[in-house]
């Protein structure tokens, strides 16, 4: 917090992507080395804004490292194969990321995808989507962008810079249904995209059963504290529970390694904590500036990059935006 004013942190730090590329500058070197080493499965490619990770036969995981400054895409996502087609899920935060996951999708499963599903508005997992519709992809069609009318609608009221190819790719989207899940089936597999709420109005979960694989959005962050500059705090722990499996389980998060259950129960155990502080400290009367600023995350919840007290500000003024409505 050297360089910056706090208020020009806490008006710049608004999306996702702003709050990661500023977490770069207070996130130490070490947390930086051991987000970017975790890796799960094994690597097929590293990049200097990510890695991919096969996390099972078929379903390949693309986990994001911003904090080394490079913005490609921001967020992660990935790619789901089946016989009769591919997913890619995210448009990342630069189309160049986008035409970068697909041209792997052809390299690795022999296709371009056929279906895109953006989780959510923000600018990291949207801003890039007409990176799937590229003059080097002329050979097959444009992949079928799907996302909520919610989320289409939103990306294009606030998203910025605005980009006509954007616009018009995601004014193209077939609309998922707000209230129901949507299955895709690539053959051999089939894929379920649930509608959830709480890191934004509109998120959703894409849901594998077989293997046990669950891409979260930016509902489960791992070992990174979350943005709630949207969020519904309420709604993100129904969904969080909700999105939880008794089973062995590989989650991709929306920003941070791959999780499995204890990750994922952390995670769980932190909003946990947060509510708990948000509702004493609005009860006692204090300001969501004054609770932010006094706030830690206990130590046995162990290391969270973002621990910037602006990011707790944050949080405490969206649970107490719930506790006043
Ligand atoms: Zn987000």
């Amino acid at each position: 917090m050297s360089s910056i004013s706090r208020r020009d942190f806490v008006a710049r730090s608004g999306s996702c992507a702003a709050h990661l590329a500023l977490a770069a500058i207070v996130t130490p070197d070490t947390l930086r080395a051991a987000w970017a080493r975790t890796a799960l499965g094994p690597v097929v490619a590293r990049e200097p804004f990510g890695s991919l990770e096969q996390v099972a036969d078929g379903i390949w995981a693309l986990i994001s490292t911003p904090l080394g400054g490079d913005s490609t895409t921001v967020s992660n996502g990935g790619i789901i194969a089946g016989r009769s087609g591919v997913i890619a899920v995210e448009g990342f935060n630069k189309a160049a990321g986008a035409s970068w996951l697909a041209t792997k999708s052809r390299e690795l499963t022999g296709r371009w995808p056929t279906h895109v599903v953006v989780t959510h508005y923000h600018g990291d997992h949207a801003n890039g989507v007409a990176g799937y519709v590229v003059a080097d992809n002329a050979s097959s069609p444009p992949p079928a962008v799907r996302t909520t009318e919610r989320t289409r609608d939103l990306v294009v009221q606030k998203n910025q810079p605005a980009d006509p190819a954007r616009t018009t790719t995601i004014q193209g989207s077939v609309p998922l249904s707000s209230t129901e899940p949507t299955t895709i089936d690539l053959g051999n597999r089939r894929v379920r995209i649930v509608p959830r709420s709480g890191h934004t109005d509109s998120d959703v979960s894409l849901e594998i059963e077989d293997p046990s694989v669950v891409f979260c959005g930016d509902l489960v962050w791992n070992a990174m504290f979350p943005n709630y500059v949207d969020a519904i705090p309420s709604r993100l722990a129904t969904s969080v529970k909700a999105l939880r499996r008794d089973r062995a389980t590989l989650y991709v998060p929306g920003h941070g390694a791959l999780a499995r259950q204890p990750d994922f129960d952390r995670y769980a155990s932190m909003l946990a904590e947060v509510e708990q502080a948000a509702r004493k400290a609005y009860q006692q009367g204090t300001s969501a500036a004054d609770a932010g600023a006094a706030y830690s995350l206990p130590s046995s919840l162990g290391e969270w990059t973002l621990f910037n007290k602006v990011f707790f500000e944050r949080a405490f003024a969206a649970w107490y935006k719930e506790l006043g409505g």
